[in-house]
């Protein structure tokens, strides 16, 4: 027999957001659940644990702004710190702020039914108990379902095989193994030099090669840091008014420069960036202020790219299969690495250009293409994530009358600014499609979201209301104005296939789903709906 356990609110993930979530809503003493679907908290940081794994957001910006005390107390170590610091962080906020006690681990959440006579959620998990609340919190991430192509024959393979999103949590040790790797996005590009180093050989299956960027990333000296700290006030309004929720505090995007961008590379000729390569590598196409808004400046850009690329890879036939063509700079999300292009002059790093020949199924030992066969001892696919609305969708949500997210989102996410969907009230999501998610430093826009929400809950407590649903009109007024931004803009022209857009998975509908205005212009847009007492919600 199953019990329903009674809450205010129901969280659903542990990750940054949701235990932040937990903490603040603690706070309205509202009982409150967390449900996870891991052994511990940390979401990302829990399960990508593959070799490489780091962030590219500076950590001193990529962390939590909401506790003084927490961010003058916690040292990171690197400009952009390793997954197990991360991780080790997000254990040390749960434990400072006691947040297990309330979060219900290894449990999945499978289906999330609104019932419309008690005006509350059902949640139905895996486990033995059934959940009811108030209000239900989607903290389920943005890149929390992993992808894995549906490649034939890959049940006949017969060595291990692993995927980036969800690495065993004892790690691989590849000594003497050969190993095959799919996918070159940010996970392949952050592993495959590390797994270069360790294993007898890797052969890499590259379908769309990426546009990436050098880290620079380095250790943080104390004088650094401590300077950071004494100007955190000052970094945090600024990265919470910025376009990208970055402001890149003394090291620059990726360490780069600090200088910002000036110049027009249209104003300059074939001889001057011949020579900005020359002398400064990847790095000289920062400079430019319009390579992101210009086709004719973008193509500029890639030409410098693909030439400095052609001067760090030996072996011209390699350098030319890992050159990016046809697809602007800038319409997938950035991929900063560390020796990623070095690690293709190593003697046993073998790269397979997958534009010559596909492939053709995964056999019992390695991988058949149109361009032969490559046989390894390991699998990894680092084939990415059905991103923004893979969880969501993954949980059976019903709304009102029965309606169903998945029929409802059957032409592409809908929302009003990413925090709720008209016809499930009370529900919202953090970091949902139609904010600024993962177009920005996602620490900045978890701890708007969840402040948002907060006082929303606060509000309504406030007022003896108990119900608050988007209205259907200003939800398609949102989606008209995140459409508008978007267009025009390198994210959507249509040689681009990223994830943004849904282009990776077989059959989801195609629509670019984050919001393109900046978090800065976002969060001004929130707090005037709040003050113009929540326009376009409805509330009962
Ligand atoms: P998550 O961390 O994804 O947590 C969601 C949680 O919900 C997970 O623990 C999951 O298990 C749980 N969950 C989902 N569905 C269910 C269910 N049905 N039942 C129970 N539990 C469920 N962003 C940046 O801004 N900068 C970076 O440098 C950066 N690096 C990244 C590196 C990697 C490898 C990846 C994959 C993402 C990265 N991101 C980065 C994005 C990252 O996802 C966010 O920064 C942030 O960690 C998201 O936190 P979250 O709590 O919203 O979601
Ligand atoms: P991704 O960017 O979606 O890359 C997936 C890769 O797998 C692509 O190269 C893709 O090729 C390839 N692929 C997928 N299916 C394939 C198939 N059937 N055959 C051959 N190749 C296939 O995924 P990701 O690298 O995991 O990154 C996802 C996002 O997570 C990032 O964009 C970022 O937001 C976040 N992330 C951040 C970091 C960081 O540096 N902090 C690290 C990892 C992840 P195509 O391009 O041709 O589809």
């Amino acid at each position: 027999m199953i019990s329903k356990n009674q809450y205010d609110a129901i969280i659903v993930g542990a990750g940054f957001s949701g235990m932040y979530m937990l903490h603040r809503l603690r706070s309205l003493n509202l009982k409150v659940r967390v449900i996870e679907k891991a052994e511990d908290v940390g979401g990302t940081w829990y399960w990508n644990r593959y070799p490489g794994a780091r962030c590219d957001v500076p950590s001193m910006e990529y962390s939590y702004s909401f506790s003084d005390q927490l961010q003058q107390d916690w040292d990171w170590t690197e400009v952009m710190a390793a997954q197990p610091e991360i991780l080790t962080y997000a254990g040390e906020v749960a434990d400072r702020f006691d947040l297990r006690s309330d979060i219900q681990f290894e449990t999945n959440v499978l289906s999330v039914v609104y019932n419309d006579e008690s005006r509350s959620w059902i949640l139905e998990t895996d486990g033995p108990e059934a959940f009811e609340a108030t209000y239900c919190i989607m903290a389920t991430g943005c890149l929390s379902v992993p992808n894995t192509p549906d490649i034939s024959g890959a049940a006949n393979f017969k060595g291990d095989i692993y995927h980036t999103g969800s690495w065993p949590h004892e790690g691989v040790d590849f000594t003497g193994l050969t190993v095959g790797i799919i996918g070159t996005g940010s996970s392949g590009t952050q592993s495959i030099p590390v797994i270069a180093q360790e294993a007898k050989h890797l052969t890499v299956f590259q379908r769309t090669p990426n546009y990436t960027m050098p880290a620079h990333n380095q250790p943080l000296s104390d004088s650094f840091r401590n300077d950071a700290k004494a100007n955190y006030a000052d970094i945090r309004k600024q990265q919470r008014e910025s376009m990208v929720g970055i402001i890149g505090y003394g090291y620059g995007f990726g360490g780069a420069t600090t200088e910002e961008p000036t110049e027009s590379i249209l104003d300059t000729s074939r001889e001057e960036r011949d020579h900005l390569v020359e002398t400064l590598g990847f790095d000289s196409i920062q400079r430019f202020i319009d390579i992101g808004v210009d086709m004719g400046a973008n193509e500029l850009a890639c030409d410098m790219y693909r030439s400095q690329l052609g001067k760090v890879v030996k072996d011209q036939e390699t350098a030319q299969g890992l050159m990016p063509q046809n697809y602007p700079i800038g319409c997938k999300r950035p991929v900063i690495d560390t020796q990623y292009f070095e690690t293709f002059n190593r003697d046993n790093v073998t790269l397979v250009d997958l534009r010559k020949g596909g492939i053709e199924q995964i056999t019992t030992s390695g991988i058949k293409t149109e361009q032969g066969q490559f046989e390894f001892d390991v699998l990894v696919y680092a084939t990415g994530f059905d991103a923004m609305t893979g969880a969501l969708l993954a949980m059976n949500i019903q709304g009102k009358d029965g309606i169903k997210l998945s029929d409802t989102w059957d032409a592409g996410p809908r929302s009003y600014l990413g925090l709720q969907v008209h016809g499930y009230p009370n529900l919202f999501t953090i970091t949902g499609p139609g904010s600024p998610s993962v177009l920005s430093n996602m620490m900045v826009s978890i701890e708007q979201h969840v402040d948002w929400i907060f006082d929303c809950i606060s509000y309504m407590k406030d007022n003896n209301y108990d119900l608050i649903e988007a209205s259907g009109k200003a939800e398609a007024d949102w989606i008209t104005h995140v459409n508008e931004v978007a267009e025009g803009t390198m994210f959507t022209v249509s040689s681009c296939h990223s994830w943004y857009l849904g282009a990776n998975i077989p059959g989801k509908p195609r629509i670019f789903m984050p919001y393109v205005g900046g978090v800065g212009l976002y969060r001004e847009k929130c707090d005037a709906i709040v003050k113009n007492d929540y326009e376009g919600f409805n509330f009962a």
